[in-house]
């Protein structure tokens, strides 16, 4: 749960109009996150988790100080865009605040996250499980969003130079990419959204000529995050190649040559964001760059799909980081502040509230936390764990992504007033949540993949399902009734995507089939992880909620809070673990 310790909260007093209600700064992030702390010795073993944790704790302290500060700084001191160098000359180049250097510092120098899985870092010898890499990112972005595209981006383009390049390209390209040495590290980005289009990836129209020898880019990309990265992955076309996806190749683009030189191409403008404002993202146009072919040359589109899924991976877990900050801000500003004589917090309507934050941020950490580790036993050659990650991955970017603004919204409005003012984080909190439901997929295309590709066309779910239930047999804990609700509705929602995959007249549920699908997935996690503690079974309690509340259909007339809700709501928002006998009575209640 999001514990923020009571005594940090000011106590309401007779001079509280001199004192607003206090925020996270100051906390540190992996301390006060008694659920990350719970879930993460399920799926680490414990001597990696016991060698991990200083550099948790270490991350935690950061991203509840001095990330948070510069983030702030950064948010608002955005890059510019500068056209030429001082001597007239169309050297474009981007300057920085010195603070978002600070935090590229602490991220791929001190932490290394660009590298945790392709080489040892922090000590270890071998690359990190994902499962710590998300960790890690969750940590971080609940200080700094905007950073954590270029972090992601040049860990994911590692992984496709290291899975397609020619021994020829790897040599050039990984050493630089890998390096944590600012003067010789070469970071990452990826291209592919024109004007023609984003979710349309066919209907690109960048050309690959070959001319002297070399392949030669033609065209403008319309979106370019990480604008100035020094490599980037995108997608051309290749002269005589066929129309639509299939002939799409894959590059990588250098910014400079070998010879010093700047590639041709020219950062065109900076797009004046809603969010994510520390980081650059730009247009540029292509003026004939030399660009390397990165693999199979007609399979573009497929290769490039590996790092959009493990973008949109990231994208899930960071809006389940996003949703843990709003959730303790929310907090923070409820136990601290009084109105009408009690706190905040001590108001039945807000309580009710506070929960809608609660519930989606506790089911986006499980469901990043299950995906990781199936990306781990996928990267050891399960196919089983590989169907999984297949369905779970667009899942969680579609859902926590659209989850996140209405968390970040509620965040806001716990602080009132002062929520929307950009002083506190809850401001840039709100203005960045918005951009996962656009970016690597809006929520269209992602739910589109999760029940159209990964259940209709690839059958991703039958190992899903099998693996939960296997989950649900094995969760003894969890009370009779509940466990068979829980298994009810996981087959119902396996049902209704299998229906809406196999019917292309049902296209337009797709996105209630990806929510159903979410909801049901994370219920049952919650309530098997619920029973693994039996000090603290907080997340069966949630599991209920999950059931209860996201997943049953509403009838806003018939609705009466019950009994079990009201005790739920009381335990879950009373800072303190919740033994399992008393968290299975309520459940069986
Ligand atoms: C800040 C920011 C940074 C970005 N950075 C990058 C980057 O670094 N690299 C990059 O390549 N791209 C980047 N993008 C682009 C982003 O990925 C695209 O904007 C996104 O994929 C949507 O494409 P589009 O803008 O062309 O919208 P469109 O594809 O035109 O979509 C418009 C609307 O149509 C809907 N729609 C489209 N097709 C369907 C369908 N079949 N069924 C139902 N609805 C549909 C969409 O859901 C959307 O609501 C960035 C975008 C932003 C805002």
């Amino acid at each position: 749960m999001a514990i923020v310790p009571l005594e940090r909260v000011s106590p309401v007093t007779a001079s509280a109009s001199d004192l607003l209600a206090p925020d996270c700064r100051g906390l540190n992030f992996f301390r006060i996150d008694a659920s990350l702390r719970q879930l993460l010795p399920l799926y680490l073993d414990a001597s990696t988790l016991a060698r991990l944790e200083p550099y948790f704790d270490r991350l935690g302290l950061l991203a509840g100080g001095r990330l948070d500060e510069l983030a702030a700084i950064a948010d608002k001191h955005p890059p510019v865009l500068h056209a030429r160098d001082r001597h007239g000359r169309d050297e474009d180049f981007i300057e920085y605040h010195p603070a978002y250097r600070e935090m590229e510092a602490i991220a791929f120098g001190e932490f290394e996250f660009h590298a945790m899985s392709h080489r040892g870092v922090l000590g270890f010898d071998a690359p990190l499980p994902p499962v710590a890499k998300y960790a890690f990112q969750y940590l971080f972005v609940q200080a700094e969003f905007g950073l954590m595209c270029p972090i992601s981006v040049t860990d994911t383009s590692i992984h496709l130079v290291a899975k397609y390049g020619s021994d020829e390209l790897k040599s050039l390209l990984l050493p630089r990419m890998l390096s944590a040495d600012p003067a010789r590290q070469w970071k990452g980005t990826q291209f592919i959204t024109e004007k023609a289009g984003g979710s349309d990836v066919g209907a690109l129209e960048t050309a690959a000529r070959r001319e002297r020898g070399q392949w030669r880019l033609y065209g403008e990309k319309w979106f370019c995050s990480h604008t100035d990265a020094d490599v980037a992955l995108l997608l051309a076309r290749p002269e005589g190649a066929p129309a639509g996806t299939r002939g799409l190749a894959l590059f990588a683009l250098p910014r400079r040559l070998e010879d010093g030189r700047r590639n041709a191409y020219r950062i065109v403008r900076l797009k004046d964001k809603l969010g994510t404002r520390s980081m650059a993202s730009g247009e540029i146009r292509l003026e004939g760059a030399v660009a390397y072919p990165v693999g199979d040359m007609s399979g573009g589109f497929k290769q490039m799909l590996d790092q959009v899924n493990l973008s949109r991976l990231s994208h899930g877990v960071r809006a389940a980081a996003m949703m843990r900050r709003c959730l303790n801000e929310a907090l923070a500003a409820a136990r601290g502040r009084a109105a009408f004589g009690r706190r905040v917090v001590e108001h039945p309507l807000m309580r009710r509230q506070l929960m809608k934050l609660v519930v989606p941020a506790e089911q986006a950490l499980s469901m990043a936390l299950f995906t990781a580790d199936a990306m781990g036993r996928a990267n050891a050659g399960s196919a089983e764990a590989e169907r999984l990650l297949r369905l779970l991955t667009p899942l969680l970017k579609f859902r926590a992504c659209r989850d996140n603004i209405a968390v970040a919204t509620g965040a806001m409005e716990a602080r009132g007033g002062n929520g929307y003012i950009e002083e506190w984080v809850t401001a840039r909190l709100v203005r960045d949540a918005h951009i996962g439901v656009l970016w690597e997929g809006t929520s269209n295309i992602i739910a589109l993949d999760a029940v159209g590709r990964a259940v209709g066309k690839s059958g991703a779910h039958g190992a899903l399902a099998q693996r939960l239930s296997e989950r649900l047999a094995q969760a003894s804990g969890v009370p009779p009734a509940h466990r068979a609700r829980l298994g009810s509705a996981l087959d119902r929602a396996f049902a209704f995507a299998e229906s809406v995959a196999r019917d292309p007249q049902a296209e337009s549920l797709a996105r209630k089939a990806a929510t159903a699908l979410y909801n049901a997935v994370s219920a049952v996690l919650l309530a098997h992880e619920g029973v693994q503690d039996p000090y603290d079974a907080r997340r069966l309690l949630l599991s209920r909620m999950v059931l209860e509340h996201r997943l049953a259909p509403h009838d806003p007339l018939g609705h009466a809070e019950m009994e079990w809700e009201g005790r739920a709501i009381n335990l879950l928002l009373a800072d303190a673990p919740v033994p399992l006998e008393q968290a299975r009575a309520v459940v069986a209640s």
